[in-house]
């Protein structure tokens, strides 16, 4: 049985662990930081995501420390309303989409490997510096100058990966978009039926918010843990560090304009328990992965824009194909070939994607046709058919079902339910 080191105890180090265990193996897990944390904020987890953990034995405890999906609405700058459409099981997948905390997330991960591999398969206070490879196996070297042997290297650790800097000294440049996202978290009462995703504002005049729950129950009160991410243009790069704290000062202002009757979105802001600041950036795709016994994994081999989950979704994919791969080929350094060729191409090209705006244009649009006014009905903006040609094209690109299948499924409730904009404004009052 081969014997695997994973540099990194992020989302993605911990579900191959779990992924590897399922398939016999008994991984090590070497992690930089010398206690881990539940840093970071809200991510959402998509149908595929979602199907992952059910393979993984955990949708239970996911279920607990998440909020189900239910709705998705995008709103203009003014706060009027321009398309909804149905989430997850709602609009016909197998699965859930859920929202949850980050570090949450990963410490349900942390603690199904404790259990299942026990508390000494995971050494903190571990940061990898370098590595290297013989026809045997791969030594590597620690910053205190330790080193352990292992027949193959699985780099995990993240988007500034010292693995992948080694194996691609050239190739890791930073890609920055010119925006900054304000992620925040703040406890409050439900709004609308406590399962909604809102799209605010437009990118052109104002900027962009993204609004949804990712805890029920946070206090004894009964409130939510609200997530919410505010996108600017224009702001300095240079601050890489997820850990940023600033003021909700810096933007409360922004959305001055937003009305909308059942949220009041400047108090949303300004109550925040706490706000980061992280530029948008990502890394270019690389040609390559995997060099014979080391490969890459999660968002040291593809990190993408934050946005829309699918980072994390990805990591969950390759953590199961690369165990698939490792358990099913004798010779490692042909199964991590394999996994590489089963993802990288696909995930490339979603990085790239990812960097376009996605269904989020759709607000771009409006504020375009409607020359930044308030309309008075939104067909008048934009016909509806357009705006379901172009949701219908998303679900298609970001390949959460099979194409064919997830038309027949998004028609049926396109026929069924002629306006979900109703539909879903029924829900929320
Ligand atoms: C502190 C933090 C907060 C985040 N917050 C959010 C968020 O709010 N929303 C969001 O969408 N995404 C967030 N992310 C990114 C998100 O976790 C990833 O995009 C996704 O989950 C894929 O996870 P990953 O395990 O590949 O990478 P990461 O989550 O970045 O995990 C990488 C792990 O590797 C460890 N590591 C790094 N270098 C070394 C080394 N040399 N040796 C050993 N270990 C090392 C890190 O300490 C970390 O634990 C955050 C990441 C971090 C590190």
């Amino acid at each position: 049985m081969l014997d695997i080191a994973i540099i990194g105890a992020g989302p993605a180090g911990l579900a191959t662990a779990l992924r590897l265990h399922q398939k016999g193996f008994r991984p090590k897990i070497y992690e930089a930081a010398p206690e881990l944390k539940p840093l970071g904020v809200g991510i959402d987890i998509k149908v595929y995501g979602t199907k992952e953990v059910t393979e993984l034995g955990l949708l239970e405890e996911f279920q607990k420390i998440s909020v189900e999906a239910k709705d998705s609405i995008f709103y203009t700058g003014y706060g009027q309303e321009i398309f909804a459409e149905k989430c997850g099981k709602h609009i016909g997948y197998d699965h859930e989409q859920r929202f949850v905390h980050r570090g949450r997330f990963q410490f349900m991960l942390l603690d199904a490997v404790k259990q299942r591999l026990g508390e000494e398969s995971i050494t903190l206070g571990a940061r990898c510096k370098s590595f290297a490879q013989d026809a045997d196996g791969v030594t590597i070297t620690f910053e205190d100058g330790t080193t352990a042997r292992h027949d193959v290297l699985l780099g995990i650790d993240g988007i500034h990966s010292v693995v992948k800097k080694q194996l691609h000294p050239e190739a890791t440049r930073t890609h920055y978009s010119g925006v900054a996202m304000y992620r925040g978290v703040t406890v409050m009462p439900a709004y609308g039926n406590g399962g909604m995703i809102l799209h605010i504002g437009d990118p052109i005049r104002q900027g962009s918010l993204i609004v949804y729950p990712i805890a029920n129950d946070e206090d004894e009160n009964g409130n939510q843990l609200i997530n919410w991410v505010c996108e600017q243009q224009g702001k300095p790069k240079g601050l890489e560090d997820w850990n940023v704290r600033v003021s909700p000062d810096e933007i409360a202002h922004v959305f001055d304009d937003v009305s909308l009757d059942f949220l009041d979105v400047n108090a949303m802001i300004r109550n925040a328990r706490e706000v980061y600041v992280y530029p948008l950036i990502d890394n270019d795709p690389l040609d390559q992965w995997s060099f014979g016994r080391v490969s890459l994994v999660g968002d040291a081999a593809h990190a993408m824009y934050p946005r829309g989950g699918n980072g994390v979704c990805q990591a969950l994919v390759d953590a199961r194909v690369v165990a698939d791969k490792l358990a099913t080929i004798a010779d490692p350094v042909e199964a991590l070939k394999a996994y590489e060729a089963e993802r990288r191409e696909f995930v490339n090209r979603l990085v790239i994607a990812n960097r376009g705006e996605g269904p989020e244009v759709i607000r771009r649009m409006v504020e375009e046709r409607s020359g930044g006014q308030p309309f008075d009905h939104i067909d008048n903006v934009i016909p509806r058919q357009e705006v379901e040609d172009l949701f219908m094209e998303y679900h298609r690109k970001a390949g959460m079902k099979r194409p064919d299948d997830a038309k027949t499924a998004l028609k049926e409730v396109f026929t069924e339910d002629n306006s979900r904009r109703v539909a879903a404004k029924a829900d929320i009052r």
